[in-house]
């Protein structure tokens, strides 16, 4: 994801991706704190791009894209089992070049951009990140950084901090050494600790991530405790959702229904008896919902994802979405890709649907859910999302949670690590390949 790690991650992210959050109002605290939040950037083509684009076909005319998402290296030290990142994402590794991203940073801030996060992969992989973060920041972003924390020094944290960075978010497997070093496959959680001490002591508020699934949902009180020892202000404990390497997962993550209800139960109580000193943002997958989640706000309305190699996205899983050439920023101006391109048009407003979102009166609410999870669970991506108890494909979502509920839950196939071999292994015929097709290679 980006990373989801950092990236289910940003919670704000997690949050419109999936599942409901019980703490809505501490992440828009962080994303409206945006030092332009109203979207008053120099707006003069963008006006005259919105007057032009189409509005008698039940396709609202978009506002701008507000929130940049700049994944800038699909590169990372760290094998997660729950990683965001495409499963092909070996297949897609010619990154931006420095002035690539600066003209991306200034056409999405003149298009109305406020808020860009910078994501991986690990971003610190690139050496030129300062020099992105000080255009971003000149050009008036709010910038967030979205890290592991690997790469993140004293000298390279002080060089942030005079780039003008506002944010990090900070991510980590779970409160144990054992098990943070397990699901990343690497030796990281004593750096991590040493990380979060740089990032206090640059006086940035302290945002932990920690993703959480059936491996470590049963420790969530450690995990909130380490993050009230570290000192955090925002902790986000983003339930992971069941999309990529998380897919392919699956049996192994997907927790049971008293496990989450625990989770949840304790994180209130903290909530009670700590007189909310640290704010906790508590997304649940959405598995366990009746009704979808308005995916990404809405298709094309709010995010706008830039991938390593320019490829302009709604979110940051739509490329596997078959038939649908998404334009790149090598060719094509953000303000175009935005207003104009027939990938960000394809799934605004609802006049795309088919029953039983097409008649059905919700479809304002949640516009039909994610279309990578139709595509992945029903085999359509103009389908309804099988999470909807409407949905004729539902009982693939309930098979899915009854497994979950059985204890021990026997997976198919061992747990599958985040790597570039693995990408290749799993993508080697078809790079486009989406996770539900590579579960059944893995299989
Ligand atoms: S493998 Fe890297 S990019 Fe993926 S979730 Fe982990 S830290 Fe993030
Ligand atoms: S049928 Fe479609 S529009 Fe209606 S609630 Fe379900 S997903 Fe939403």
């Amino acid at each position: 994801m980006s990373c989801p790690e950092s990236s289910t991650a940003i919670a704000s992210l997690a949050a419109a991706r999936g599942g409901k959050a019980s703490d809505a109002a501490g992440n828009a605290s962080h994303v409206g704190g945006a030092s332009d939040a109203a979207g008053t950037g120099p707006a003069g083509d963008v006006r005259s791009l919105q007057s032009a684009a189409p509005g008698a076909d039940a396709r609202p005319r978009p506002g701008p894209p507000l929130w940049l998402l700049a994944e800038v290296t699909y590169r990372c030290p760290l094998h997660c089992v729950f990683c965001y990142n495409p499963v092909d994402f070996a297949h897609h590794d010619a990154e931006l070049s420095t002035e690539d991203w600066l003209r991306v940073l200034r056409e999405a801030r003149a298009a109305g951009a406020v808020q860009c996060g910078f994501s991986g992969g690990e971003p610190l992989l690139r050496d030129d990140l300062e020099v992105l973060i000080a255009e971003a920041h000149r050009l008036g972003f709010y910038t967030n950084l979205l890290t592991s924390g690997v790469g993140l020094t004293e000298q390279r944290a002080a060089a942030l901090k005079a780039a003008g960075l506002d944010h990090i978010q900070l991510s980590f497997q779970d409160s144990t050494r054992e098990l943070n070093d397990f699901l990343s496959h690497t030796r990281t959680f004593d750096l991590k600790q040493k990380v979060a001490r740089i990032i206090k002591d640059h006086g940035w508020p302290m945002v932990m991530n920690c993703v959480i699934h059936r491996l470590n949902i049963d420790y969530i009180d450690r995990i909130i405790e380490m993050a009230d020892s570290l000192g955090a202000e925002y902790v986000e404990l983003a339930n992971s959702q069941y999309y990529s390497w998380a897919l392919l997962n699956r049996d192994h993550l997907l927790p049971s229904r008293e496990q989450l209800e625990r989770a949840e139960r304790i994180t209130n109580d903290w909530r009670a008896t700590h007189d909310n000193r640290m704010r906790i943002f508590y997304v649940v997958p959405d598995y366990y919902e009746n009704r979808p989640k308005k995916c990404m706000n809405g298709w094309g309305s709010i995010f706008l994802t830039i991938t390593p190699d320019g490829t302009a996205l709604p979110c940051h899983t739509a490329r596997m979405l078959p038939g649908q050439a998404f334009p790149n920023v090598r060719d094509v101006s953000v303000a175009d890709i935005w207003y104009r391109s027939d990938g960000f048009e394809r799934y605004r407003g609802t006049a795309w649907m088919q029953e039983p979102c097409a008649s059905c009166d919700e479809k304002e609410k949640d516009f039909g859910g994610c279309r990578c999870q139709a595509l992945m669970l029903a085999g359509d991506a103009n389908a309804t999302d099988p999470v909807c108890a409407k949905s004729p494909k539902r009982g693939v979502v309930d098979e899915a949670v009854a497994r979950a509920q059985r204890p021990g839950n026997p997976a198919v196939h061992p747990l599958v690590f985040r790597d570039p071999k693995e990408s290749h292994r799993l993508t080697a015929c078809e790079p486009t390949v989406n996770a539900a097709e590579a579960l059944a290679t893995v299989r």
